[in-house]
């Protein structure tokens, strides 16, 4: 089958990468066959690429490589790489933009460890529903095209149905990768590894006086935009390690990530992450510790005199804190309605954050309690201590010259109806994975993609189970 790939990356430094075909599966099936995203990138995918998207065969042309990276895991540095997904090649598509096409869990690779470089169906379904979830909420991540079952099992403690993912990203270059290639790379080829990045992420960095500061300011604005969006729905990532943050900004490695319900800034989803290194108010600092190594890989390009080097990089990853600010108080008064910047702002945003966390409120509830009062009626939204904050809320709509009534119809835009909840998240996996029923789930990820839309025959979807998930547990690695 013809397809033209690019594979650019192959002509970097080979130790960045090893040429690895993917491991042929016994009995593809397609589970989920993205169309839309496929018509969007006009990839002339369609269901009957079902050997292409199992790695059963190759697209003409195609050079299939695992990628070379390595990764602070939890605070410690490992060397890693691509243990069982398969760069395929790039796509250009019709905006002129360069993406990835990567099979996750296309068998083993240089990279593999004692890994079998295979993944289940359920944790390549969840990636699949998250990540068009967050594609949905307008957050940058990387897209799922197919998900498609291998006919084989995969053995995690128990025996799972094994599938594959195919995933499409603006790349797969991590701060990892920066990691790995200061520690490989000659002088020279660094510099070579750094002018491919800005060419592909951040061209304009090209003109800087000097380049990698001026990449380094680039990603560093990124991320304080992308965590601030988490931040703005409740996301949690689960195990921001520097291999699973990428440089273009995107949100990638779907693991152990979960939806907060219950407002607390101290929750933690993921099974290993005893520490709550990883929690949800730890994301924008984790981010910057994240952004710290990316700077210390990058001092050998900005200045010859280290001390000099270090001082620019340390100025640069010093705004974090200032531009996440900055950038979450934007995205806090959308989602309150608001069209001006005021200096009062900010308390009355932690006064609604502090107010969640002692009535145990639902974070994206609140929101739309506000939205729409007489729609949402949990027991908490009757006590005083909230028509106390609602009125306070409503007297700041009119500092702005506007109205309550107008800010409301803004924060239809802004406020997501409809998150991935964990207990409906769960529901539909266990039906697609155990029963091979679908149903679920492609209704599950329709409304996800649609999330600002109303949608009165999934009413009860918005709501977090009467029981609450205390206790929800989520595992990566699967
Ligand atoms: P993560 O932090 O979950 O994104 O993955 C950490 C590392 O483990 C990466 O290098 C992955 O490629 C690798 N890995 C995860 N699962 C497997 C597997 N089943 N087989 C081989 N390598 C794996
Ligand atoms: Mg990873």
């Amino acid at each position: 089958m013809s397809l033209s790939l690019i594979h650019s990356y192959q002509e970097l430094p080979h130790i960045l990468f090893s040429n690895i075909k993917p491991t042929p599966v016994k009995n593809p099936f397609i589970q989920i066959f993205n169309q839309k995203l496929a018509n969007e990138i006009q990839l002339p995918f369609n269901q009957n690429w079902v050997h292409i998207l199992s790695g059963n065969e190759l697209p003409e042309n195609c050079k299939p490589i695992a990628q070379a990276y390595s990764g602070h895991q939890f605070g410690h540095y490992n060397i890693l790489g691509d243990g069982r997904a398969i760069l395929l090649g790039e796509w250009r598509t019709p905006q002129n933009q360069l993406v990835d096409i990567q099979l996750k869990g296309a068998g083993p690779t240089p990279y593999s460890r004692r890994g079998d470089g295979r993944a289940t169906l359920s944790a390549m379904l969840r990636e699949y529903l998250i990540s068009e979830a967050l594609h949905g909420l307008d957050i940058p991540t990387s897209r799922s095209l197919a998900v498609v079952r291998t006919g084989e099992v995969v053995y995690r403690e128990e025996l799972h149905v094994g599938a594959i993912l195919t995933r499409i990203a603006s790349s797969h270059i991590r701060v990892g990768t920066f990691e790995y290639a200061v520690r490989k790379l000659s002088n020279e080829e660094y510099r070579k590894f750094l002018n491919y990045v800005i060419d592909r992420h951040y061209p304009t960095c090209k003109n800087s006086a000097i380049p990698a500061l001026a990449l380094l300011e680039s990603v560093t604005e990124k991320q304080a935009l992308l965590i601030s969006q988490w931040m703005s729905v409740g996301f949690i990532h689960g195990v921001m390690n520097t291999d699973n943050m990428s440089i273009a900004g995107e949100t990638i490695d779907y693991g152990p990530c979960a939806f907060m319900n219950t407002f607390h800034p101290a929750t933690v989803f993921s099974s290993i992450d005893h520490q709550g290194r990883y929690a949800y108010a730890n994301q924008p600092a984790i981010a910057q510790w994240n952004l710290a190594v990316l700077a210390g890989t990058l001092l050998p390009l900005i200045d010859s005199d280290q001390k000099i080097a270090l001082e620019k990089a340390k100025a640069v990853i010093e705004k974090f804190p200032e531009l996440y600010t900055s950038s979450w108080k934007r995205v806090m008064r959308n989602k309150l309605g608001w069209k001006k910047e005021l200096a009062t702002d900010e308390i009355l945003m932690n006064e609604l954050l502090a107010w969640m966390e002692t009535e145990k409120a639902d974070y994206t509830l609140t929101f739309l309690a506000i939205e729409d009062p007489e729609k949402i009626q949990q027991p908490y939204f009757q006590k005083d201590s909230w028509k106390i904050w609602l009125s306070a809320w409503e007297k700041r709509c009119e500092e702005e010259g506007s109205s309550a009534k107008e800010a409301r119809k803004n924060m239809l835009l802004y406020n997501p109806k409809f998150i991935p909840r964990n207990h409906l998240v769960e529901e539909a996996l266990e039906k697609a994975s155990k029963q091979n029923d679908m149903s679920m789930f492609l209704e599950l990820v329709y409304v996800l993609q649609n999330p600002f839309m109303t949608n009165e025959q999934h009413y009860s979807w918005m709501f977090p189970p009467e029981e609450g998930d205390t206790g929800y547990t989520t595992f990566c690695n699967t």
